[in-house]
């Protein structure tokens, strides 16, 4: 299997197939707290990095192989290698194996392209969207996330705004802190204040607990994260 990886078990979403529509590392940010190692090239370049019928037989060819499996997962999870959305063979992708498999069907994103209506379209048929939002200024998105220059983090915060007006589906909004760098409390304040436009079903806080490629990605100790959950409210979880 090229494109199709595990079954995975994850804090976030349980167990999950993972379908990567990338190869290694197509992806316009560079996060700092990345598990992939650095970005060698950003790129903001949508294309069909990988035939989109190449990823849809070998998830067929899985799941005929696998039924014991299949019954098994929480869900199918389109993520893996890099950024999902700069393959614009997605919604082909999301749609046919949506006729594959009963299971419901995740796709984690970075949310660069939510602004882009024809994107957004693309991911009305997921059962779950968990979009990355780690920054409420561009300064700290820039430290954090380390983007492509043409990308902006308030045409992000506009895509998520529009993705839950258009979408039916859950979404589970990932915050990725790191210490020092995006979990001060003023900024923290002002993170509520956008998920608060984008209403997200649920806000799951993160924090880097394996070694990355970056000195100094530090997690933010246990009594902090509770904190920030407390100020983030009710719909927030740590995991
Ligand atoms: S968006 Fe995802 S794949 Fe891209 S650099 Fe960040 S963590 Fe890595």
């Amino acid at each position: 299997m090229r494109f199709v990886y595990g079954p995975v078990i994850s804090r976030r979403i349980g167990v999950s197939l993972g379908i990567s529509l990338t190869p290694y590392k197509i992806c316009n940010f560079d996060c700092i707290y990345c598990q992939l190692g650095r970005t060698r090239e950003k790129t903001n370049v949508r294309k069909e990095y990988i035939a989109s019928g190449e990823i849809i037989d070998e998830v067929r060819a899985w799941i005929s192989a696998n039924k014991q499996e299949e019954a098994k997962l929480n869900y199918l999870t389109i993520s893996g290698l890099g950024e999902p959305t700069l393959n614009t063979g997605i919604g082909r992708i999301i749609s046919e194996i949506k006729k594959i498999s009963g299971v419901p069907l995740a796709v984690i994103t970075n949310a660069s392209y939510l602004n882009d209506k024809e994107v957004r379209s693309c991911l009305l048929s997921a059962d779950l969207i968990v979009p990355s939002l780690d920054a409420a200024s561009q300064e700290v998105f820039e430290k954090i996330d380390r983007p492509s220059a043409e990308v902006k983090l308030n045409d992000i915060i506009e895509g998520l705004v529009d993705l839950r007006k258009e979408y039916s589906g859950k979404i589970w909004l990932e915050v990725m802190l790191v210490s020092g760098v995006n979990d001060d409390i003023r900024h923290i304040k002002k993170l509520k204040e956008t998920i608060d436009r984008i209403e997200p079903d649920k806000i799951q806080l993160n924090s880097p607990v394996r070694t990355t490629s970056e000195e100094n990605v530090l997690p933010v100790e246990r009594a902090k994260l509770e904190k920030i959950k407390e100020i983030l409210g009710d719909r927030c979880e740590i995991v």
